[in-house]
């Protein structure tokens, strides 16, 4: 059997055209677009490239955007004034801060310095405690795993009941994702597992997952005969496991590899996710559709 491929690339032009339609109605019916702002604090290359795709992306929905960089030695008290800033900036709707941040800061302190509302990045103590409880009192989920549930909805895959196991406990992946499949809802009501590396027996537990959630950072953790026949694969892993020769520009780039070994398992799986273009897509996707979400939330259209 050759599973159904779950592609990120297609289902993330399907949500961006959603966006893109529906900032234009608002944006007629009630003048107002969508405000991101993205600090980005030095010059790690990464986070540079991150920040441009979020902000291309921005620019193509019509979205009001800012993109606010400083310098790597920008002293902490500096980016707290920044964040309250924009906090009571009435045109933006959502602040991302690029990490990871100058060992000098305290990471933490800035992620909680953003007004909730608008967090949409969903890492702030107060969203993370909506998305506990669930159902209408969640207000922003975390890009990645809201990227995972969307990819699961629309591949048609059923969740209710389903058996889910996630392979990795990160707060920006494993623990949210699985809080999240477990909940009462549309794309939920799963039975969730999540395993790590003190799970006894990884395989034992991934053999009878329905869906495989994996989020471990580990190239070809799981096995082949660890998949379930016919189930759904969500390879979040993104592994840089050597350099190629780009077939568009001719120039090097990484090679990544995700966290299941993709060939074999396509034979195994009813459905899966390549690494790249699969989840990673997706994340980026959802930041937007969380930022036109604050808009709506603000002038009470949600
Ligand atoms: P992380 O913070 O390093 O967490 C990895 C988790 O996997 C940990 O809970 C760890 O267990 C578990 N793990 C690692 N090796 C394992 C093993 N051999 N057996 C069982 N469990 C194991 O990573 P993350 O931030 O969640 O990211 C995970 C992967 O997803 C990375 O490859 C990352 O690049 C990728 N990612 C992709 C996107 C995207 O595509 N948009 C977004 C985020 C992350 P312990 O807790 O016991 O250490």
């Amino acid at each position: 059997m050759t599973a159904k491929l779950i592609k990120g690339t297609e289902i993330r032009e399907e949500i961006l055209s959603e966006i893109e339609k529906e900032v234009k109605e608002i944006k007629e019916k009630h003048g107002k677009v969508p405000g991101l702002v993205t600090i980005l604090v030095g010059e790690n290359p990464a986070s540079i490239s991150y920040v441009t795709l979020k902000i291309k992306t921005a620019d193509r929905l019509g979205f009001h955007e800012i993109q606010d960089n400083q310098p790597a030695d920008v002293a902490e008290a500096d980016l707290l004034a920044l964040i309250d800033k924009y906090n009571k900036d009435e045109a933006i709707n959502g602040i991302l801060v690029q990490l990871p941040l100058p060992k000098h800061i305290d990471e933490k302190k800035i992620l909680n310095a953003i007004d909730p509302d608008k967090d949409v990045d969903g890492f702030h103590p107060v969203n993370v405690g909506r998305l506990m409880i669930g159902g209408d009192e969640v207000k922003f989920a975390p890009c990645t795993p809201a990227g995972i549930q969307e990819m699961i909805i629309r591949a048609g895959v059923e969740t209710s009941g389903a058996e889910v196991v996630v392979v990795g406990r990160s707060n920006i992946v494993g623990k949210p994702i699985a809080n999240m499949m477990v909940q009462k809802g549309p794309g939920a009501n799963s039975t969730v597992t999540i395993v790590h590396t003190r799970t006894k027996d990884l395989a034992a537990h991934c053999k009878r997952a329905d869906i495989l959630i994996v989020a471990a950072g580990v190239p070809g953790l799981v096995k082949p005969e660890w998949i379930k026949p016919g189930s759904c694969v969500i390879d979040v892993g993104v592994n840089r496991v050597g350099e190629k020769k780009s077939e568009k520009t001719g120039k090097m780039i990484p090679l990544l590899k995700g966290d299941v070994d993709f060939d074999a398992a396509k034979e195994i799986a009813g459905s899966i996710t390549p690494v790249p273009g699969g989840v990673g897509p997706m994340t980026i996707t959802m930041l937007m559709r969380n930022t036109l979400k604050s808009l709506k939330y603000k002038l009470g259209i949600q």
